[in-house]
C-alpha cells in the first residue's frame, strides 16, 4: 500500500526521503514553497538525485507536492490570479526535475463571482500553464463547499476539466475529509458516492487520496481535518476507503493534525496493520488462466 502523510521540505528533497523512511511511508506530499506563496528555493541537483535513488531503492510511489493553499485561481482581482498562474507555471517546471509526479491545488474561491466564472477563471488559469511536454499530473482537489469554494461538488470539478484544452494532464485528488464536509456520505454509502464520482468525473480521474478524518459531521462544510478515528468520519470508514478495490492501488496521504512525526507513523502502522489482502487472483494466476507465460508477460 502506498501510504504516507504531509511532511516539511525545510531539509529538501533528502529531508523529505528520511522522515518518509523513519515513519514506515512510502509516499509523502509536501508544499512546493511557502503555504502563502513566497519564492520558491532552488532546487539542488545533488539533493534531488539524492532522492531519486532512495525512492528507487525503497519503491516509493508517486511524490504529490501541494501548491500553496493560499493561490486563488478564481479570484475576482487580475493580479491575483496572474499570481496563481505564475506560481503554477514556476512549480511545473520546477516538478519536471521528479518526472511522472502529481500536482495538486485548491481550484479557488470564487469570492460572489459565482460557480460558472470562477470555474472559467480556474480553467483559463490551466490553459496558461499546461504544457504538453510536461510529465507531471496536475490534480484538482476536491473541497468541503465552504464559503465560495469551487469544488465542493464533483460537478464543478468535471466542469473545469472539460474546458482545459490539455485536459489529459489532469486528474483528481480526494479528500476524505472535504468530501464528507461537503455532504457525500463516504461512512454509510462509500460505493455510492464512487458511483457518483464515476458517472460525474470518471474514476480514471482519481490519482491520489487525501487520507483524513473530520472534526465535524456530514455536510457541515467546515474543513477541519481530524487525526485517524477521532473524528465524525471514524476508523472504521476509513479502513474500507483505503481497502476499497477500487481505490486500494491509489496513494494516500495523510493531512491529520499530528504534533511531530511519531504521530503520523502511529496512524500509518494502525492503517498498515487494517490492510486486507488484495482479493484479486494474483497476476501470475490471470495469466496461467490465460494460458499465458507469466514469466514473460509480466510488465511491473
Ligand atoms: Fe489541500
Ligand atoms: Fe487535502
Ligand atoms: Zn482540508
Amino acid at each position: 500500500m502506498f501510504l504516507g502523510c504531509h511532511l516539511s521540505a525545510a531539509e529538501g528533497f533528502r529531508g523529505l526521503a528520511r522522515d518518509a523512511l523513519s515513519i514506515g511511508a512510502n509516499v509523502f506530499q509536501f508544499f512546493t514553497r511557502n503555504p502563502r506563496g513566497g519564492a520558491a528555493r532552488p532546487l539542488d541537483p545533488a539533493d534531488v538525485s539524492a532522492f531519486l535513488q532512495t525512492a528507487r531503492d525503497h519503491a516509493f510511489g508517486p511524490v504529490l507536492a501541494h501548491a500553496p493553499y493560499t493561490l486563488n485561481a478564481c479570484s475576482a482581482k487580475p493580479e491575483v490570479r496572474r499570481f496563481a498562474r505564475d506560481v503554477f507555471a514556476d512549480d511545473l517546471v520546477r516538478m519536471d526535475s521528479i518526472p511522472g509526479n502529481l500536482y495538486n491545488f485548491h481550484p479557488g474561491s470564487h469570492v460572489g463571482q459565482g460557480v460558472e466564472t470562477g470555474v472559467a477563471q480556474i480553467a483559463e488559469v490551466l490553459d496558461e500553464t499546461l504544457r504538453p511536454d510536461q510529465s507531471t499530473t496536475v490534480l484538482l482537489e476536491t473541497m468541503s463547499g465552504k464559503g465560495s469554494e469551487v469544488g465542493g461538488r464533483f460537478s464543478e470539478i468535471r466542469a473545469v476539466i472539460v474546458r482545459v484544452a490539455l485536459g489529459s494532464r489532469l486528474g483528481v485528488c480526494l479528500d476524505t475529509c472535504h468530501v464528507w464536509d461537503a455532504g457525500y456520505d463516504i461512512v454509510s454509502d462509500l460505493d455510492g458516492v464512487l458511483r457518483e464520482f464515476d458517472r460525474t468525473i470518471g474514476l480514471d480521474r482519481l490519482r491520489a487520496v487525501h487520507l483524513n478524518d473530520s472534526k465535524n459531521p456530514l455536510g457541515s462544510r467546515k474543513d477541519r481535518h481530524a487525526r485517524i478515528g477521532e473524528g465524525c468520519i471514524g476508523l472504521e470508514a476509513l479502513v474500507r476507503v483505503v481497502n476499497h478495490p477500487l481505490l486500494r492501488d491509489l496513494p494516500f496521504y495523510l493531512e491529520t493534525p499530528q504534533d511531530d512525526l511519531s504521530g503520523w507513523a502511529a496512524e500509518i502502522a494502525l492503517l498498515r496493520s487494517r490492510r486486507s489482502p488484495d482479493p484479486r487472483p494474483a497476476r501470475s494466476a490471470v495469466a496461467d488462466a490465460a494460458g499465458k507465460d507469466a514469466a514473460g508477460k509480466q510488465d511491473a
